[in-house]
């Protein structure tokens, strides 16, 4: 079955490079018109006009997902743009390598925001379009490490990612009534601008030892598990989590 989203609107965070890019991609290809977001306003203008150029209708908008007032005036350029706002991919992460004692404060703090925070920021605003437009369909970016403790660092990001786990359920309950669905996807080690710090070190090859598959994943990989969340394909699929992982959560 083709999974479709011809009328539909979207919004992406961090949607300028990686599993994000790869997003925009898949859903403008399914027909959906997609607002992609991001801080990284070159790559995120160049991919907008690109799939533009392919006849597909998509546009770029400056968004830090830490700001409230962006995700207002976002949400808005959205339905002003599009007509309304049926899906938000809340993707935009950033992540730390540091370990309980070794983490700052600072460094804490800023992934919260931006991993946590964000998503409930974009959920906060998303909700009422979704309610005008009739249906919603919100998936947030957890992880592998939203599930399970990985190798005892990165306790920033562990934190944030269990968050967003458990508060897609929350509010997966809070809207299960109005169409609205919300559900979490969590990739494994995928490659992407993200992990290329790692790429040949000790950590990448404790990574694939773990990963049962024995690879990295691709982002197009993931965009499809979210395509299908964002689709009426799950129509009846709410505060599921969705695990592409090679295997890794199985063990
Ligand atoms: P990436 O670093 O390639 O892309 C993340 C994007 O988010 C970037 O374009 C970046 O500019 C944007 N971003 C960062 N801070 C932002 C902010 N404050 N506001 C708006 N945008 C911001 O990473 P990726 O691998 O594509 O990751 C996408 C999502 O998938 C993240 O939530 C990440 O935690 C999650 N994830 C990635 C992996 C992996 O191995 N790559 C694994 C599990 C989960």
């Amino acid at each position: 079955m083709e999974l479709r989203l011809d009328g539909r609107t979207a919004i992406v965070t961090g949607g300028a490079r990686g599993i994000g890019a790869a997003t925009t991609r898949a859903l403008a290809a399914a027909g959906a018109a997609v607002l992609t977001t991001d801080v990284l306003d070159a790559e995120g203008e160049a991919l907008a006009a690109e799939l533009r150029g392919q006849g597909l209708r998509v546009r770029f908008a400056h968004l830090d997902v830490t700001d409230e007032s962006a995700w207002q005036r976002c949400v808005a350029e959205a339905v002003d743009a599009f007509g309304g706002l049926n899906i938000l991919v809340n993707n935009a992460g950033i992540g730390t390598l540091a370990d309980v004692e070794t983490e700052t404060r600072e460094d804490y703090e800023r992934v919260i925001a931006v991993d946590q925070t964000g998503v409930w920021l974009g959920m906060k605003h998303a909700v009422p379009a979704m309610r005008a437009s009739g249906d919603g369909s919100i998936v947030n970016l957890s992880s592998i490490f939203g599930k399970v403790g990985g190798f005892g660092g990165s306790v920033a990001y562990h934190a944030a990612k269990g968050a967003v786990r458990l508060m897609t359920k929350n509010a997966a309950l809070r809207y299960a009534k109005e169409g609205i669905r919300v559900n979490s996807v969590h990739p494994g080690f995928i490659d992407t601008p993200m992990i290329t710090g790692i790429k040949g070190t000790d950590l990448e090859a404790a990574i694939l030892d773990a990963t049962p598959m024995g690879r990295l994943g691709r982002s197009e990989e993931i965009a499809a598990a979210i395509l299908f969340l964002a689709s009426d394909a799950a129509s009846y699929i709410t505060g599921s989590e969705l695990y592409a992982d090679g295997g890794w959560t199985a063990r």
